[in-house]
C-alpha cells in the first residue's frame, strides 16, 4: 500500500532533485505546508517519514467526505498543521496523518505497525475509538479510559487527540444542532480541562471560545460586540511601556513588552463572577533574564505606579498545578486607570502558552515525563485510582469528576507540594499521600482541624497517624460524606466493603445488578487486565474456550461469574496469555 501510494509522486521528487530551483508550484503536495511549518521549529528533521503518511493517508480515505463536502484528507492534514505549528516532533506529525485510518477505512493497526514503526502505530491506537456495535453503551467511556491509558505511556496521543478537537470544532458548524451541542458540552467536560492540565493553553483558549460560541451564542455575541466597539487603547498602552522600558534600561533588565488581550470566554466568565464586565489593559514584560530579573521588573513597576492591595500575586515561587510561573500584579496607571502586568521570562513564557508541548518546541523528541515528571503527576495519580475502577462507566464519571474540580496545592509537613481538588479535606491528602487508612487527625497551619475542615491553597498539612499502642483505627463512612477527590472515594467505599461496613454493600443487594451490566461488567474486568499486561484480545474465541475448560456453558457465564467475583480477571487472563503464548496460536494481539 505504502508502494503504491507513494508512485503518484515520484516525478514532483525526481524534479526536484535535478531542477536547482527545484519544483514550482505545480509540483506542490499538499502536505507541504505541514512540512514547511515543522521545518520552522525542527530546521533538520527528516520528513520522510510524513510524507508517507500523508500518501498512505491520503490513498486509504480517498473517496471519503466530510460532512462539509471537503475531502476527507483535508481533516487529518489540518490536524498535522496544527501540531506543526505547536512545534511537535516529526512522529507526531506522521501518527496526526494516519490518526482516522484505523477506525474508519480498511487499513488496519497491524499493516500501520508494520508500514510506520511501533511508536506512530502505538498513537494512533490510542485516539482510535472502540467499535460501538461491539462494546454498545460502554464504547464511549472505553474510549476514554483507553486514551488516558495510552497517554501514561506517551502523552503525545493526548495532544494528537486535542489537536483533533480543535480542529473538528472549528469546522463543527456543518453538523445539527443537536450534535453541536453534543460534542460542545463533551469538549468543555473533558478536553478543555485537560488542555489546561497539559498547560496548553492556545489549544484551550480556542476551544472555550468555539464552545461558548456555539453552547451561548448570544452570550458570545455580546462579548464579541465588546472588543469591537471597545475604545482605543494603544496610545495609553504606549505611553505606559516606555516608561517601563526605560526604568528597565536603567536596571540593565532586556525585556518585551506587549498588550495582552483576553479572549471571549474569559471576559465573560470572569463577568458572571464579579456581576460586573471588567477588563483593564494588561501588557506582558516577557525578561530575557534570569528569574531575578522578573522581580526586578516588578518592582521598577511599582515604583512607577501604586499597586492595589491583594493584586499582587507570586506563581514564579509558586508555581501553578500545570507548572505556569509568573507575577501578576496590578497598579493604578496613568490617570489612575487600573493596569495589569504579567511578568516572566521567556521559558517561563513557553511553558505559559504551550504547556508540556514546550518541550518538544524546544528539544525535539525527548519524553517530557523524564524532564519533568511533576507536570504529568495528576495523570499518574489518575492512572492509579483508575484501576480500582472496574467499570470504564465509574472510570468516565470520575475523571469527569476529576477534571470538573479547580485544583488548590497545599504543602505537607515534609514540604512536598501536592495538587488536591479544592475544597479537598486532610482525608483527600492522606489518601493521596498513600497512606489514608490509619489516619486520626491533622494540623492545618499549626492548628489541629476536624479531619472534613476544607483545605484552601498554600495551606501547610501535617496527617498524624495511629502508631502502635494506640486504639484500632479505621476509615469511617461518614468521610464518605466531606471527601472531595474519587481516589480517596474509592479507596475508603473500597476499605468498608472489604471488611464488611458500610451502607453501600446492602445498596448493592437492594437493587440487583441486571444481567446486562454484569456481562458488561465483567468484560471489561477482563478487558482492564489485558491492556494492564500489554494485550487486546482479537476476537471472543480463545475466552469462550477457556469458558468451556473451566465448566461453563458459555461464555456469558463466565462473565458472570467475573462479574460476581467468583472468578478473578487476573487469574484467568494469565490462563488466556499462557494458552495462546504456545508455539502457534495468535489470537492475542499484543498492544
Ligand atoms: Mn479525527
Amino acid at each position: 500500500m505504502a508502494l503504491e501510494a507513494s508512485m503518484p509522486h515520484l516525478p514532483a521528487q525526481w524534479l526536484r532533485s535535478v531542477l536547482p530551483w527545484g519544483g514550482g508550484p505545480a509540483h506542490q503536495s499538499p502536505v507541504d505546508p505541514v512540512l514547511a511549518a515543522h521545518r520552522r521549529q525542527h530546521p533538520r528533521a527528516d520528513v520522510s517519514i510524513v510524507r508517507r503518511a500523508y500518501e498512505v493517508a491520503e490513498l486509504a480515505h480517498r473517496g471519503q467526505m466530510r460532512k462539509s463536502g471537503e475531502e476527507y484528507i483535508t481533516h487529518p492534514l489540518a490536524v498535522a498543521e496544527l501540531l506543526a505549528d505547536l512545534g511537535m516532533d516529526t512522529i507526531t506529525l506522521a501518527a496526526a496523518l494516519l490518526h482516522d485510518t484505523v477506525e474508519d477505512t480498511a487499513y488496519t493497526l497491524e499493516q500501520l505497525d508494520t508500514d510506520f514503526g511501533h511508536e506512530v502505530s502505538y498513537l494512533v491506537d490510542g485516539v482510535t475509538k472502540f467499535d460501538k456495535a461491539f462494546y454498545g453503551d460502554a464504547a464511549e467511556a472505553e474510549t476514554y479510559r483507553k486514551m488516558m491509558l495510552s497517554a501514561g505511556r506517551d502523552i503525545r496521543v493526548l495532544i494528537i487527540k486535542l489537536a483533533d478537537r480543535v480542529h473538528n470544532m472549528r469546522t463543527l458548524g456543518v453538523r445539527s444542532s443537536k450534535s453541536k451541542t453534543r460534542i460542545a458540552q463533551a469538549t468543555s467536560e473533558v478536553l478543555i480541562p485537560l488542555a489546561d492540565r497539559l498547560g496548553i493553553q492556545r489549544i484551550k483558549r480556542e476551544l472555550e471560545d468555539i464552545v461558548f460560541f456555539h453552547l451561548d451564542p448570544a452570550g458570545w455575541a455580546e462579548m464579541d460586540d465588546y472588543f469591537r466597539t471597545q475604545p482605543e487603547r494603544n496610545n495609553y498602552l504606549t505611553g505606559v511601556t516606555s516608561k517601563v522600558l526605560g526604568e528597565l534600561r536603567a536596571l540593565k533588565v532586556h525585556a518585551d513588552i506587549s498588550p495582552r488581550k483576553r479572549h471571549h470566554w474569559s471576559l465573560w466568565n470572569d463577568r458572571v463572577r464579579r456581576g460586573h464586565l471588567y477588563d483593564p489593559p494588561r501588557l506582558a514584560i516577557i525578561v530575557n533574564g534570569p528569574d531575578t530579573d522578573c522581580y526586578a521588573a516588578l518592582g521598577a513597576v511599582h515604583g512607577l505606579w501604586r499597586p492595589l492591595p491583594g493584586r499582587f500575586k507570586d506563581f514564579i515561587a509558586t508555581p501553578k498545578f500545570n507548572l505556569y510561573q509568573s507575577l501578576h500584579t496590578t497598579v493604578l496607571g496613568p490617570g489612575d486607570q487600573p493596569v495589569e502586568f504579567l511578568i516572566r521570562t521567556r521559558s517561563m513564557h513557553a511553558t505559559a502558552e504551550y504547556g508540556i508541548v514546550a518541550q518538544f518546541r524546544a528539544g525535539g523528541n525527548g519524553n517530557p515525563e523524564r524532564n519533568n515528571p511533576e507536570q504529568l503527576e495528576w495523570l499518574h495519580r489518575l492512572l492509579d485510582w483508575q484501576r480500582d475502577a472496574v467499570d470504564s462507566g465509574d472510570f468516565l464519571t470520575a475523571l469527569r469528576c476529576d477534571l470538573s474540580e479547580e485544583q488548590i496545592q497545599v504543602f505537607t509537613s515534609g514540604g512536598a507540594q501536592v495538587t488536591l481538588p479544592s475544597e479537598a479535606t486532610p482525608v483527600d491528602l492522606a489518601y493521596t499521600l498513600g497512606d489514608g487508612d490509619r489516619m486520626i487527625g491533622a494540623y492545618i497551619n499549626g492548628r489541629l482541624s476536624p479531619l472534613s475542615a476544607p483545605l484552601s491553597d498554600g495551606d501547610r498539612v501535617e496527617i498524624i497517624h495511629a502508631t502502635l499502642g494506640d486504639e484500632p483505627v479505621r476509615p469511617s463512612a461518614d468521610w464518605l460524606e466531606f471527601i472531595r477527590s474519587p481516589h480517596a472515594r474509592l479507596q475508603v467505599s473500597q476499605w468498608l466493603a472489604e471488611h464488611g461496613y458500610g451502607e453501600d454493600i446492602a445498596d448493592q443487594e437492594a437493587a440487583p445488578v441486571s444481567l446486562g451490566n454484569k456481562l458488561r461488567l465483567g468484560r471489561s474486568a477482563i478487558g482492564l487486565a489485558l491492556r494492564q499486561r500489554n494485550r487486546a484480545l482479537a476476537s471472543d474465541h480463545p475466552l469462550r474456550t477457556l469458558a468451556h475448560k473451566l465448566g461453563y456453558p458459555d461464555l456469558d457465564a463466565l462473565l458472570v461469574a467475573v462479574a460476581e467475583r467468583r472468578e478473578t480477571a487476573n487469574e484467568l487472563v494469565e490462563r488466556l496469555i499462557a494458552a495462546v503464548d504456545e508455539p502457534g496460536a495468535a489470537s492475542l494481539a499484543r498492544g
